[in-house]
């Protein structure tokens, strides 16, 4: 199997050799048997866990009825979902893509319309901030920081950077460029686990109505209640002029989201965008059903799951030299070694606990939403194990004698 993959897919990924066949909540088996606590759950996708027995009741009946019609036709499910995204992001119209890049993409089409009918075309540039990861698109791709990301693909579009956290760079970047939008994390994901402060985001929702720059936020990682809030902005009572969702969007399904405020709903006008696929019936079913267990008191898991993990998290810290710092909110998690995170994300693999390295030297931890609180004991169990036994770091060991 492992030959095959080599042979006939594009060498983008490096996967492991395990076969995974089939999952529950927050477990995943291997085709030999072996179970896993998947504290990754697809990079910060299944909220619901695997196999979750009210998703997968309501997507058997729903592929048994009908699963895609296009955008052309009408379906039950397209105005539940927008009217609640809506409602709890406090925006006022969606729409529905494919992943997170599609999201973003819309949300950069929506700044240069707007900028477009307000007589402005010049404003085509973009404000991003570094250590910002927004897809691989070509338009999501320029707002990337990473520079190995971009580099063979130019010329992209034309973004000034912004250090995190930096409000006089922000406003000079605003004040300057005049760009069609800000786009940011409210919690950096690919970054390492980086939460902007609230007064930097309260500062970038200000220089935005200032300037007339579009406040553009990436929830695409931190949003649909993976930080204990619908959004991470809430937390810092922001909100923004446009959201970009996915992920756990359709818990699983491939469905993402572009919300727009009041004044951005009806920039987008019939011609302007367009998706064969997005806010498909089948799509649309499972955000649904995402909503419904979000609403019907998943939040309030994820905040005790996310403190219980932090607290955890916390108490290791203190414990293994190793650990610089814990990072994130709710369910969105890092722990900053001092060292390449390499050996300790292999070791926890090894006792068959999945999580990822999105920087070098960060381990990331974004389990299902449904985690339970033996799980997280379980995970914090290995973490421990993991991390206390991690030898000094070179610089801190005791000098020999000569
Ligand atoms: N934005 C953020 C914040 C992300 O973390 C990601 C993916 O990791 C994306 C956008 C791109 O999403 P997708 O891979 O679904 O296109």
């Amino acid at each position: 199997m492992a030959d095959a993959i080599e042979a006939h897919v594009m060498p983008t990924y490096a996967r492991g050799d395990e076969v995974f066949v089939d999952g529950a909540g927050a477990t995943v088996r291997d085709q030999d048997g072996n179970e896993f606590l998947d504290f990754l759950s697809g990079i910060a996708v299944t909220a619901l866990g695997h196999a979750h027995p009210a998703l997968t009741a309501a997507l058997r009946d729903q592929v048994g009825r009908v699963t895609h019609l296009s955008n052309l036709f009408r379906h039950p499910y397209t105005a539940d979902v927008a009217e609640r995204l809506c409602a709890h992001a406090g925006m006022r119209k969606a729409f529905f893509t494919n992943s997170g890049a599609e999201s973003i993409e819309c949300a950069l089409k929506i700044a240069r319309k707007a900028m477009h009918v307000a007589s402005h075309p010049e404003r085509t540039s973009f404000v991003a901030l570094e250590g910002g990861f927004h897809g691989r698109t070509m338009g999501a791709l320029s707002l990337t920081h990473a520079a190995p990301y971009r580099a063979p693909f130019g010329p992209l579009l034309e973004v000034d950077w912004v250090p995190r956290d930096d409000v006089d760079a922000l406003a000079a970047a605003l004040r300057g460029a005049r760009p069609a939008g800000l786009v940011l994390e409210p919690i950096q994901g690919e970054g390492g686990i980086h939460e902007l402060s609230a007064p930097f985001l309260r500062a970038a929702r200000a220089l935005c109505d200032e300037t007339g720059a579009v406040l553009i936020h990436d929830e695409v990682q931190s949003g649909c209640g993976r930080t204990g809030r619908f959004l991470a902005a809430q937390h810092a009572g922001v909100t923004p002029d446009v959201v970009a969702l996915a992920k756990p969007l359709g818990a699983g399904v491939p469905m993402g989201a572009c919300l727009a405020s009041e004044r951005l709903a009806d920039v987008l006008q019939p011609g302007d965008h367009g998706t064969t696929f997005g806010g498909g019936p089948l799509a649309c079913r499972a955000a649904s059903v995402f909503l419904d267990e979000l609403e019907g008191g998943l939040l309030e898991h994820v905040r005790a799951r996310g403190a219980q993990l932090r607290e955890g998290l916390e108490d290791i810290a203190a414990a293994a030299p190793a650990v610089r710092e814990v990072r994130g909110r709710g369910l969105m998690l890092g722990v900053q070694l001092d060292r390449p995170a390499n050996d300790a994300h292999c070791a926890l693999y090894g006792r068959r606990l999945i999580l990822n390295t999105p920087q070098r030297d960060v381990l990331r931890i974004v389990p299902p939403f449904v985690v339970t609180a033996a799980q997280v004991d379980e995970a914090l169990a290995h973490i421990r194990a993991v991390l206390t036994a991690l030898p000094a770091a070179p610089e801190a060991q005791p000098q020999t004698t000569p």
